[in-house]
């Protein structure tokens, strides 16, 4: 599932391709991709809006729209993408061939289509004045959010790390694969109680979410399976640098202990039993 370095590869391969870009309209296939408004107002309202920006808060996309009419109402609308398991964007000639996971095209200015493919349909849009009304009650970025402002966030949380990595109100944008790296390079037990930490174990967990997370971005996230497409249909190149997600059995890169899978808060949690401390 994208996660934070996933959907941040995504609004970079399309900042490159369709920033500039005038939507001139768009069809929805499957009406409840679009969130808010309904599926037709959504198709009448983007129609004539450039692209001006596009940008990520947590796992949301935010493409930046301005509208070209004349004395419009509101001249700044946003366009908010949430991909959750297999949501994905292609760029393509607006002729070339549609398949059925196809549930949203914005029709371009240049005669290209800019396409939402979802083949498990959980992926959302949402068209608002406001991208608060969507992404307001975010926590913080975990690459911006300052060391002592992350030491005093955890300083008031109870409960095990890993459900804690996991809440989007305690750090926007991390899911399973990277909760897993963080607490691996960390070396903290995903059972581990918050309020246990010492001011260091809390220092090492602040690092390794950023590196992980910086690391990730930097070879374009993860693609596990077939959940995650880069736009276009290319793949990240993280998955070689796991060392705890997806890693069950294989011995783990720091002590040689086969790394054990087991379940928390619901979430398949990979970790080793050996230098992972509870
Ligand atoms: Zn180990």
């Amino acid at each position: 599932m994208p996660e934070l370095p996933e959907v941040e590869t995504v609004v970079r391969d399309l900042r490159a391709l369709v920033i500039g870009r005038t939507i001139v309209s768009a069809r929805v296939h499957w009406q409840r991709t679009i969130a808010t408004p309904r599926a037709r107002a959504f198709a009448r309202q983007i129609r004539q809006h450039k692209i001006r920006a596009i940008t990520r808060r947590g796992k949301y996309l935010i493409f930046h729209l301005r509208c070209r009419g004349d004395r419009p109402v509101a001249p700044t609308k946003y366009l908010l993408a949430h991909l959750r398991m297999t949501g994905g964007f292609d760029l393509v000639a607006r002729d070339a061939p549609r398949d059925q996971h196809i549930h949203v095209c914005l029709q371009l200015d240049n005669g290209d289509e800019l396409r939402f493919r979802d083949p498990r349909k959980f992926g959302r849009m949402w068209l608002v004045d406001d991208p608060a009304q969507v992404v307001g009650k975010l926590g913080p970025e975990p690459l911006e959010i300052s060391a002592r402002e992350f030491h005093t966030r955890i300083a008031k949380r109870r409960g095990n790390l890993k459900p804690l990595l996991l809440d989007q109100k305690f750090l926007a944008g991390i899911g399973n694969i990277y909760a897993d790296e963080a607490l691996w390079y960390a070396r903290l037990h995903p059972l581990r109680q918050a309020e246990s930490l010492t001011r260091v174990e809390r220092g090492r967990l602040y690092r390794a979410i950023r590196q992980v997370l910086t690391r990730a971005i930097a070879v374009g996230g993860t693609s596990i399976d077939v959940m995650y497409r880069r736009v276009n249909g290319m793949s990240g190149g993280f998955t070689e640098s796991l060392r705890a997600f997806d890693q069950e059995e294989r011995p783990c890169r720091r002590c040689g202990t086969p790394i054990r899978k087991t379940i928390v808060g619901q979430r398949g949690t990979h970790f080793c039993p050996v230098c992972q401390i509870v």
